[in-house]
């Protein structure tokens, strides 16, 4: 979890028109600014951004709050992602409860494994010869990070040479305990891309085989960090 203190130190950064004004043209009112108003369809601008009170306020539609209520629905947002999106656009760093210092953790096992795959897929042939087949190009490649997964002791090797215990390859949702009580990867000799959340945050991934395995394409289960409700 975000520190609540740290929270409270972000908001008395926040500025009502700082932010308002990072998405929407304000045009200064008096003591106050307006601008249209991005919650129902309006013509005239009707949104009054008051430095004051440090809030916002639709005459026409009633929508109003404050800073993060804005980010909050403007972005369509959680309230943690929303502190999340204000801190960064603050430059702010945010302190976690050690529990959420387990999902950054999470999170960097993730990234590094994303890189792992990327990296595979540039000596593995059969893979770069399946996706030019496909008809995707390099840019496509890049642009959507697609990597290659290979075998699943393969992927238990880098695992634990990059210092990971098999208990967090399975809470991130890269490995699983089959029915015989053996770790397995889950995503094996598929093509990989990564799955961000709506703040642009890693949380799993989505793989298609290229060797017939039974399931065409798989997606990380349902973990901590990957809450797919969330996503969509
Ligand atoms: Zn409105």
């Amino acid at each position: 979890m975000i520190d609540t203190q740290s929270i409270e130190n972000l908001k008395t950064r926040l500025d009502i028109v700082d932010v308002v004004g990072s998405y929407l043209e304000l045009k200064k009112n008096g003591a106050n600014w307006k601008c249209v108003c991005p919650f129902h369809d309006d013509s005239n601008p009707s949104l009054v951004v008051s430095p004051s009170k440090q809030i916002y306020h639709c005459f026409s539609c009633g929508a109003g709050g404050d800073s993060i209520k804005f980010v909050m629905e403007y972005e369509k947002l959680s309230y943690p992602e929303t502190i999340e999106k204000l801190a960064s656009m603050y430059n702010f760093s945010l302190s976690y409860t050690s529990n959420d210092g387990k999902t950054h953790e999470d999170r960097k096992l993730l990234e590094n494994i994303n890189i792992f795959f990327k990296k595979t897929l540039d000596n593995r042939p059969t893979a770069t010869e399946y996706i030019k087949n496909r008809g995707i190009g390099e840019a496509s490649v890049e642009k959507f990070e697609l990597g290659y997964a290979p075998s699943s002791q393969e992927n238990l090797n880098f695992l634990s040479s990059h210092g990971y215990t098999i208990s967090e390859a399975i809470e991130t949702g890269i490995a699983g305990v089959g029915e015989n009580g053996r770790n397995y990867a889950r995503f094996i000799e598929r093509i990989t891309f990564p799955i961000y959340s709506l703040n642009g945050k890693m949380v799993g991934f989505g793989g298609r085989t290229i060797t017939g395995h039974n399931a065409k394409y798989v997606n990380s289960p349902q973990t901590k960090i990957f809450n797919k409700l969330n996503i969509i």
